[in-house]
């Protein structure tokens, strides 16, 4: 089953900032909400990564969120996203609080900053040292642990 029309397909990606490369961010154009993108289809607003993520699938998200790996909010990317519950949501929100670093110590941190440097994937970061791969997001763009040094 089709999530959206092509019509309404049509119009959200006219909205999007398409980029050849999957590496960029393809930032949403149109209206905002909270600042994250925002499209009205038939009536109810639906935030734009959501949207992306949705087209690029072909299945509704249902319950799940369109959580960014690249912490921008108007990234319509679909390879930026990925379908998250709200425990990993709430990991986010931990995150964000500052909290969530329990499981990482400072040496660990030197080294993933290195690892950023040298253009590691944030997956394969995360997975090397058994965190989800926002926190890894979080510590370049300096959210998390800003004050430990790469050297
Ligand atoms: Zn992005």
């Amino acid at each position: 089953m089709a999530v959206y029309s092509p019509i309404t397909a049509a119009r959200f990606w006219s909205k999007v900032d398409v980029k050849w490369s999957a590496k960029d961010c393809w930032n949403w154009r149109g209206a905002t909400r909270k600042g994250y993108g925002n499209i009205k289809i038939e009536g109810q607003s639906h935030s734009s990564n959501r949207v992306a993520l949705e087209l690029f699938t072909g299945e509704p998200l249902g319950e799940l969120m369109a959580l960014h790996t690249c912490d921008n909010k108007l990234c319509c990317n679909p390879r930026h996203l990925y379908a998250g519950d709200a425990s990993d949501n709430m990991t986010d929100i931990h995150d964000r609080q500052g909290r969530c670093n329990d499981t990482l110590r400072p040496e660990d941190v030197v080294v993933i900053k290195q690892r950023l440097k040298m253009g590691h994937k944030h997956r394969e970061i995360a997975e090397d040292f058994g965190v989800h791969k926002c926190h890894i997001t979080k510590i370049k763009a300096g959210k998390a642990w800003a004050r430990i040094n790469s050297g």
